[in-house]
């Protein structure tokens, strides 16, 4: 846990969130300023600022974000429709909240090449 990290706050229930799922990895909540009708960030429970702090010791922790957002994109019912699962690293990418976090958008059409 980072002293000053909002989502650490969030994962150790210091601060409420409209909360999707959690397990012993990860956990997922409503973005706070939805861009779609489904918008839920999947973060680790462990603190890691970036994509770019991804080691061979805490990489396997993807692949429980994504399971996660496969399951979150079921309940959602957006499955089938489409969905889209975004990392933004650092500021060129406007990364804002630095707690590594997957988010996952569907539930309307959604354009590409995004803005
Ligand atoms: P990013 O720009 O990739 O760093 O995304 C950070 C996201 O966190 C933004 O979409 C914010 O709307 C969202 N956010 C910020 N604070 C909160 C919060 N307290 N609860 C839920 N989502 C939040
Ligand atoms: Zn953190």
């Amino acid at each position: 846990m980072s002293e000053d990290c909002l989502f650490c706050k969030i994962a150790s229930g210091e601060m409420n969130a409209d909360m999707v799922m959690e397990n012993d990895q990860v956990l997922a909540f409503r973005d706070i300023n939805p861009q779609a009708p489904t918008h839920v960030l999947v973060i680790p429970r462990a603190h890691i600022p970036t994509l770019n702090d991804l080691t061979p010791d805490n990489a396997t922790v993807i692949s429980e974000m994504y399971l996660a957002a496969q399951e979150i994109a079921r309940q959602e019912g957006i499955s089938e429709a489409g969905y889209r699962t975004v990392f933004n690293c650092n500021s060129a990418a406007g990364q804002t909240v630095f707690h590594l976090h997957l988010h996952v958008l569907g539930g309307r059409q959604l354009d590409w090449p995004p803005g």
